[in-house]
């Protein structure tokens, strides 16, 4: 990119964002806010689950010992002294000859190890006694879910940094850790600058177009765990852009447009002027104009207008610093997979190329039209390949690493 003096490796860019942002504080959330937030803390658990030795099935609980010998052509019979029910134990010990009903879930009773299933036991009265008569032999502990089977006291159910998917919440709950500690999800300001812009949800009139990077980078910031505030279209004129970063009070700033090195490009100086312009002009096609830097100790990032830059230059640089922030891993979160080349991608040394690609019949080509405002390039690649800063580019036939957009 002309007008650039210097700039800044790829892999410069993202280690000093990693030297330079730590973990936000954490929050204790209810557990319907906490599914894909990153777990703070380890989580030990204090209790044993199940608490108590229980039924994994309907039947009859009694001594296995006294059932040996039991088969369709040998019943035995035991004397039904009582009923176990989940929350509502049975009142009676079992003893020789003896058995309880037991549903699934419910607690074991004393005496009783193991329990014979319904389907191999038939109740029969003779007078006021109820007798069981069971086709099945049963060693001890068949058919019995022991204490702490599924947690035991002290085990750790989960470690610090769990995007918590729904099941952990589950284990949440059973062990009674409520509130969940989560790390603070990053708040992000995003800044749209371009007088010819009209709001998302008009349609584009005259010399206007509509601001597509605002709808865009929401939308990756909520991916990455963020939390977007509504963008704030901005004019382009210096004053507007100081005030709005001066007064802004979000974690993360983003600004789109204007980060390049012209007479209208305010938002590279006015960060200068209120922070520090740590990296402005990346070793990057097609988000060479994009960098970043730090206001109060908060990251801001330049990210360039051209739609294809803003979501390189998100992707590349804002995505793992949020993700950063909100205890989450830096690496790109994109799938990947190895396919071979059908066509070659050229590139040159001394830079990275984020070429958008197509999948056909198991290899990948790069799409033809895929300038830095064809944003339509992105929707129809399926992902994109780094060519790395050293490499000319990848011969046809050659086997790359395609990230896809989707997973
Ligand atoms: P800038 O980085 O402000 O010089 O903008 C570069 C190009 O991207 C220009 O063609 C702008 O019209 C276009 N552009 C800037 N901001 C946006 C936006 N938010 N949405 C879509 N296109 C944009
Ligand atoms: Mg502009």
């Amino acid at each position: 990119m002309r007008g650039f003096q210097d700039r800044t490796e790829v892999a410069d860019a993202v280690a000093l964002l990693d030297r330079r942002l730590a973990q936000l504080p954490s929050e204790n959330v209810a557990f319907h806010d906490a599914a894909g937030r990153v777990l703070a803390k380890d989580v030990v658990s204090e209790v044993a689950v199940p608490p108590f030795d229980r039924a994994a099935m309907d039947g009859y609980a009694l001594r296995g010992a006294e059932t040996f010998g039991a088969g369709p052509y040998n019943p035995l019979e035991f004397l039904v002294v009582g009923e176990s029910l989940p929350g509502r134990p049975a009142s009676t010990k079992v003893q020789q000859g003896q058995a309880v009903r037991i549903m699934t879930g419910a607690p074991i009773p004393e005496g009783a190890d193991a329990v014979v299933q319904a389907e191999a036991a038939e109740e029969v009265v003779t007078g006021n006694t109820l007798r069981v008569r069971i086709t099945e032999a049963v060693p001890p502990g068949r058919h019995v879910g022991r204490r702490g089977e599924d947690v035991t006291i002290g085990a750790t159910v989960l470690r610090a940094g769990r995007v918590l998917r729904p099941q952990d919440l589950g284990v949440l709950a059973s062990i009674g850790a409520s509130p969940v500690p989560v790390v603070s999800r990053p708040s992000v300001a995003i800044l749209v600058t371009g007088d010819e812009l009209l709001r998302p949800g008009s349609r584009p009139e005259g010399f206007r177009i509509v601001d597509s990077n605002s709808v865009m980078v929401g939308s990756l910031v909520q991916r990455d765990g963020g939390a977007a505030m509504p963008a704030a279209q901005l004019a382009d004129r210096r004053e507007v852009l100081l005030e709005a970063l001066r007064t802004c009070r979000a974690d993360v700033v983003l600004i789109s447009g204007g980060s390049s090195v012209g007479q209208e490009d305010h938002a590279p100086r006015v960060l200068a002027e209120l922070g520090e312009l740590s990296v402005h002009g990346v070793a990057l096609r097609p988000a060479a104009p994009a960098g970043f830097g730090f206001v109060d100790g908060r990251p801001v990032f330049l990210l360039p207008g051209n739609p294809v830059s803003c979501l390189c230059g998100y992707d590349l640089f804002a995505g793992p610093a949020i993700r950063r922030l909100g205890g989450r891993s830096m690496e790109l979160p994109y799938r990947r997979v190895r396919l071979p080349l059908a066509r070659k991608i050229a590139s040159a040394v001394g830079r990275v190329d984020y070429v958008r690609v197509r999948m056909q019949d198991g290899q990948v080509e790069p799409l033809a039209t895929s300038g830095a405002s064809i944003l339509s390039s992105t929707t129809r690649a399926d992902g994109f390949v780094l060519v790395p800063r050293d490499s000319e580019g990848h011969a046809a036939g050659e086997t790359v690493e395609v990230f896809l957009y989707d997973s």
